[in-house]
């Protein structure tokens, strides 16, 4: 039997160890032993990913991710009527901790039951919130799954990511002249001056209905009292459609030859990266068809929505796996008025559940 109790110590212990990305040992050695009295055979691929695996033939890939975002060291949730939130210092780790209690919990329940369920491989990846790296660098001649569950979306389990966009990433790097700025500063070229300047005249936000823009960091100069030689800034440009998205990559090329015709003696240069392909949901292939038959038989029809990120998802696609991403409860990710639904978390574990009893019927 699901059990709600059992739910909230579950992802209370769990969201007590700190797990920031690139930090995830103690989380990972947690996840090997729950899974080990689940009665999983528990491996570590060379990059760290937790990867659970038993007999069975065609089984079903559920995955979520172990790290979390900052500010998430000392996470102590509080639970406020059907919420669990913090006390606004952290964020509260539903991101992507509400997606392991998930699985925790619809396999804990069935095996309580003793019921025949369908079998299962589980993939807990790390630094997914680095960029999905953990799944870039998953060891894939360890999974034998050709379809695949990925409990990180937001909101409740009913909300499908109906495909993703294209996601472009670049960083830009202005290299000026340093000069005392009290004795001589006509003898230097602020690099941070130039980057503002590019900044200013870059798109920003909601560029369209499938389109943003982004500019996430900016650094530059070393003391306060020199003409800065050096200016870095990153952003990203995302979009569900690939042309709008070489058009921003025009954009930027075109602002910066302009910057470096005003500033013909500093140096810019810039980095382009394309982190993950768009993909589109197929609403008729094997592994939504489950999906959509299981949340039905709990009466809840599905919502398809496009995200605005990508997931391990994206990158279990692109290895041939079959991959649908769901909500997972978290509400407000990445902020620390983060707050998990235990309704909805309770609602996801017996989505699990069903999922996994009836897979195969
Ligand atoms: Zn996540």
């Amino acid at each position: 039997m699901i059990d709600p109790d059992r739910i909230l110590r579950t992802f209370t212990e769990l969201a007590g160890i700190d797990s920031p990305s690139g930090h995830e040992e103690a989380i990972a050695a947690e996840l090997r032993s729950r899974f080990s009295e689940l009665g999983f055979s528990v491996q570590r691929d060379s990059y760290g990913n937790v990867i659970a695996s038993e007999d069975g033939d065609d089984p079903l890939l559920l995955s979520a991710h172990m790290d979390t975002v900052e500010p998430g060291r000392g996470i102590v949730p509080i639970r406020n009527g059907d919420r669990l939130e913090t006390d606004g210092s952290t964020i509260v780790g539903g991101d992507c901790k509400a997606g392991i209690t998930t699985i925790l919990e619809a396999l804990q329940s069935i095996k309580d039951g003793a019921t025949a369920r369908s079998p299962v491989q589980v993939v807990i990846s790390r630094e997914e919130e680095l960029g999905l790296r953990g799944a870039k660098n998953l060891d894939f001649s360890m999974v034998r799954a050709r379809e695949a569950v990925v409990f990180d979306g937001e909101g409740p389990v009913y909300h499908i990511a109906s495909g993703s966009p294209t996601y472009l990433r670049y960083d830009v790097e202005v290299t000026g002249r340093a000069a005392h700025a009290g004795v001589e500063p006509e003898k230097g070229i602020s690099a941070i001056r130039i980057a503002a300047e590019i900044i200013a005249e870059l798109p920003n936000g909601r560029l369209d209905a499938e389109t943003t823009f982004n500019v996430g960091m900016v650094s530059g100069g070393s003391v306060r009292n020199a003409v800065p030689e050096h200016a870095t800034f990153s952003g990203e440009s995302r979009s569900h459609n690939q042309a709008t998205l070489e058009g921003q990559r025009i954009v930027i090329e075109n602002t910066l030859t302009a910057a470096r015709q005003r500033h013909p003696e500093a140096m810019v240069v810039v980095e382009f990266h394309i982190e993950f392909e768009a993909y589109k949901l197929d609403p008729e292939s094997g592994i939504v068809r489950s999906v959509t038959k299981s949340l039905g038989s709990m009466g809840l029809e599905p919502e398809f929505a496009m995200s605005g990120g990508g997931t391990d998802g994206n990158v279990f696609r692109s290895h041939g796996v079959q991959s649908v991403v769901l909500g997972v409860a978290a509400h407000n990710a990445h902020t620390v008025r983060e707050y998990v639904d235990l309704n909805e978390l309770e609602q996801a574990a017996r989505f699990c559940e069903q999922l996994l009893l009836h897979r195969t019927d």
